[in-house]
């Protein structure tokens, strides 16, 4: 097939979002281009991940129609979650569940992902301009090709798009946020089994009724390989937000890890305390906060051209439910099964048609499920019936994990009778027997030192 003939697509930014919509439309004979604000080694070396981008199970489906699986590493099978309440005496453990997810997890360095899709899509044909573009620059490149999708991140010609307050649940950050790459309990795994089935490939999830959250968890950093991920998840008004603040370099990301556990999680602090900072990438830590903000994702430019945001450009989320890389990896990959069987123009219409699509498929649930995890007074009833008996059943702890995958049997159970049906259906017998035998831990197992978990020879 000649050139003269492919349809052509503009594709603006080469985060997760641009580089997978790039590779997939290369492959289906598009004619691509991808403008980026940093060249290729700078998209990989000066900048942090965009966030940790766990791929929970059917996101990695989706992603294997753009590319094959090329990481051993980063993938977990499981979460460890336990919940605390109060500070210094009176802190006290809530409860625990320790559920095998029903799928396979994947978290692999935002970095790493989008370098591999960008050296296929290049090696394939695709066309790469480094070049900050402007809404007027984007109105332009609009007007030579049959399309244009903008995947330039929560921040870049966001303006573009302006929230849609029918789709938006908030019109502020939930939580303060650190993450942190960190090395030193890469090759753990006997140590983790203290928390964990299935040892240092289960997650952890601490949740701090008042403060906050934090989730631990196997990584694959760009050039380290084999590492371990934090982020913290503060509230407003923790007292997590002023120690966040202080982290200003690897080091003191490593400190200030170190001193959360110590104090709101001692039952970790011994493991914690072995992790050690990525000075090999100054880039592995980062504070940030997100506006959860679903946008109305078709715009027409200046001059009338229909364009279409993916990725955070279309829809952000708050991390806590791990929602935004795959949705943006879902939305291309859906979005480019229809582009190859789309005969006609790219509409407006059409391309609104899709966005609504990717919305009742995946990006309302999605948030849904993000303010099941940020805690959100609508699900305070799943919050009251589901952990406990997540902590009684673990087939339920499974289902409810089974949400970060498949969010949409969440708009299902709404009502409190549903989540009762939820649990009894799962349990296979009345949710109020298996909440009867529920009882709070009076404390949660420690890790034990280096020296003590050693086999006796
Ligand atoms: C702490 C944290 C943890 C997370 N954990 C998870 C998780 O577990 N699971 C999950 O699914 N998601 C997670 N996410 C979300 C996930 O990281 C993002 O949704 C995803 O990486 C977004 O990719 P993107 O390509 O849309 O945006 P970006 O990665 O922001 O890429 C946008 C690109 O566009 C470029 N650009 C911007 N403006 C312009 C311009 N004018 N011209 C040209 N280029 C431009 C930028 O430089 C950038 O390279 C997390 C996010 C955070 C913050």
């Amino acid at each position: 097939m000649s050139n003269s003939i492919k349809r052509k697509v503009a594709i603006i930014g080469a985060g997760l979002a641009g580089t997978t919509a790039g590779l997939g439309l290369v492959n289906a004979g598009f004619d691509v281009t991808i403008y980026s604000d940093r060249d290729r080694a700078s998209l990989r070396n000066d900048v942090p991940p965009t966030g940790t981008a766990v791929y929970f199970g059917k996101s990695l489906e989706y992603d294997a129609e753009i590319i094959e699986d090329l990481y051993d590493i980063g993938n977990s099978s499981g979460m460890s979650v336990r919940i605390f309440t109060g500070a210094g005496e009176a802190r006290t453990p809530v409860l625990a569940f320790d559920s095998p997810f029903k799928y396979r997890a994947q978290a692999v360095d935002t970095r790493l992902r989008a370098d591999d899709r960008l050296a296929r899509f290049l090696g394939r044909g695709g066309k790469f301009q480094v070049r900050a573009l402007t809404p007027q620059d984007v109105d332009a490149i609009a007007a030579d090709v049959d399309l244009t999708l903008v995947a330039t991140g929560k921040g870049g010609l966001s303006s573009l798009f302006p929230a849609d307050p029918d789709r938006t649940a908030y019109a502020e950050p939930q939580r303060h946020l650190l993450l942190a790459t960190f090395k030193g309990l890469d090759r753990a795994g006997r140590q983790f089994a203290y928390r964990s089935s299935d040892g240092g490939k289960h997650n952890w999830f601490n949740i701090h009724a008042e403060f906050g959250e934090t989730f631990f968890g196997p990584y694959l950093h760009k050039d380290i390989g084999a590492t371990r991920a934090f982020i913290g998840f503060a509230k407003p008004g923790s007292p997590w937000i002023e120690l966040f603040k202080s982290v200003t370099d690897t080091q003191s990301a490593r400190d200030v890890v170190v001193n959360l556990y110590a104090t709101y999680f001692p039952e970790d602090a011994t493991l914690i305390e072995q992790l050690r900072p990525l000075h090999e990438d100054p880039h592995s830590w980062f504070l940030g906060a997100v506006t959860p903000t679903a946008r109305r994702a078709v715009a027409t430019t200046a001059n009338g051209h229909a364009v279409v945001a993916i990725g955070d450009a279309a829809i952000s989320f708050d991390p806590i439910g791990g929602q935004g890389a795959q949705t943006a990896v879902i939305q291309a990959a859906s979005l480019i099964r229809a582009l190859k069987t789309h005969k006609g123009k790219f509409t407006y219409e059409w391309l609104q048609d899709q966005f609504d699509k990717h919305w009742d498929h995946r990006g309302e649930a999605a948030t849904e499920v993000t303010r099941l995890f940020l805690g959100d007074p609508k699900y305070a009833t799943h919050a009251e019936l589901l952990f406990p008996a997540a902590a009684v059943n673990v087939d339920i702890g499974t289902a409810f994990l089974g949400l970060l995958s498949e969010p949409r049997p969440l708009l299902e159970v709404q009502s409190r009778e549903e989540i009762i049906k939820f649990i009894s259906d799962l349990a296979g017998e009345p949710a109020e027997n298996v909440l009867a035998k529920f009882k709070s831990p009076r404390q949660f197992t420690r890790a034990q030192s280096l020296e003590s978990a050693a086999v006796p020879s």
